[in-house]
């Protein structure tokens, strides 16, 4: 059990920037633009500027299906072929996770078929559509697929399938690795099955709570989907299985706490912010910075390996799915505006120290 929590040789994260349009709120207010994107660079007019390079950046006119081409696709296909993977969405709120991941998806009906859709839309089109041409290619190989869907929220998992499921609790043990006990885990047997159970999530990710903005702002939304493939070749069955993480990230900003009554003294204050930090979101830039290449070369030199899994819900039960042999693609998003450039500043060294 020890191993996993020791860096493993991998080829570390993938990271990409998109860069949205200006809202029509930032041109309202004339915000000019500070992100110019050249090749896999972005430049950045800041003070003084910067330009920070990555594996891909995506414009503001790329599509949601070059999006998917970009950053989707191999790792779905990694995962038909046993491989774990994930992939991130990364920025501060408002710059376009939800957009990227999900897309404005109204309906079942638009998961299918609207070009706005997101990233896990055209996710699991693509698995479903390839298990099937592949059903047809490998005779005698069966591919089974279920997904959950949960939001860790102040260090709370719920389960979004159904959520009087609250308050649930990462376990471990031999058999099953790490998993997250009482989450319910829905059998898809086609793609309707599993847009729908991602509706129902969705849905109650908007109903769920009394303080909408705040706890969508500050919680994570994790899709899974697991695929099973079992083969009978001469009367022997062997099977493999991986998972494919989908992750709505909390907003990157610092929390605020301007006008909390309970704030007032500089020691409360002090104590409150540092409770406030989403722990979560801490922990896992904290391993994927630590899954970089440049950063495993020197603890490689130190020799020193060890990445704390265990630091918060996020990543311990994503352990399994990060480094190793694993897929990790994270898509920072950033918006094109002057009045956001401190976040930028912020989303694009993260992301500069992540690949
Ligand atoms: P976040 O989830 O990071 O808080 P959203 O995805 O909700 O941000 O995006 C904020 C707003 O910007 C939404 O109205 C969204 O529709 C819009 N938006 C984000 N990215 C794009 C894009 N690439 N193209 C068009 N509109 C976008
Ligand atoms: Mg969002």
């Amino acid at each position: 059990l020890h191993s996993k929590e020791e860096i493993e040789e991998g080829e570390g994260v993938r990271v990409y920037i998109r860069v949205r349009p200006a809202t029509e709120r930032e041109v309202s207010v004339a915000s000019p633009k500070a992100v110019t994107v050249e090749g896999s660079s972005v430049l950045l007019k800041s003070d003084p500027p910067r330009s920070f390079t990555f594996d891909g950046v995506l414009g503001e006119s790329a599509t949601q299906q070059e999006v998917f081409e970009t950053v989707g696709r191999s790792v779905g296909s990694s995962c038909l072929a046993g491989y774990n993977g994930s992939v991130y969405v990364y920025g501060q709120t408002g710059a376009g996770k939800t957009h990227t991941m999900c897309g404005p998806v109204g309906s079942v009906q638009s998961m299918q078929f609207d070009e706005r859709r997101g990233i896990i839309c055209r996710m699991l089109d693509y698995v479903f559509s390839e298990i099937a041409r592949r059903g047809k290619e490998e005779n005698g190989t069966e591919h089974s697929c279920r997904c959950s869907f949960l939001e860790i929220y102040k260090e709370q998992i719920t389960d979004l399938l159904e959520p009087q499921n609250t308050n649930l609790q990462v376990r471990e043990d031999l058999q099953r690795g790490v998993y997250v006990e009482r989450l319910s885990e829905l059998a898809c047997g086609n793609l309707t099955e599993a847009f729908q159970a991602l509706w129902r999530g969705l849905q109650q990710r908007q109903v769920g709570s009394t303080h909408m903005n705040e706890q969508s702002s500050r919680s994570h939304a994790v899709f899974t989907l697991y695929v099973e493939a079992a083969r009978s070749r001469a009367g022997v069955t062997s099977t493999r299985a991986a998972s494919l993480n989908l992750v709505d990230l909390a907003g990157s900003e610092r929390q605020q706490h301007a006008g909390d009554p309970r704030a007032q003294t500089y020691e409360s204050l002090r104590v409150k912010e540092a409770a406030a930090v989403n722990k979560s979101l801490m922990a896992l830039t904290n391993v994927i910075m630590s899954l970089s290449r440049e950063e495993r070369s020197k603890r490689r030199r130190r020799g020193s390996n060890y990445v704390h899994y265990r630091d918060s819900k996020l990543t311990f039960l994503l352990r399994d799915s990060l480094g190793g042999n694993s897929k990790t693609v994270v898509v920072a998003n950033v918006s094109p505006a002057q009045i956001c450039c401190a976040e930028t500043v912020s989303t694009l060294k993260f992301a500069a120290r992540a690949k």
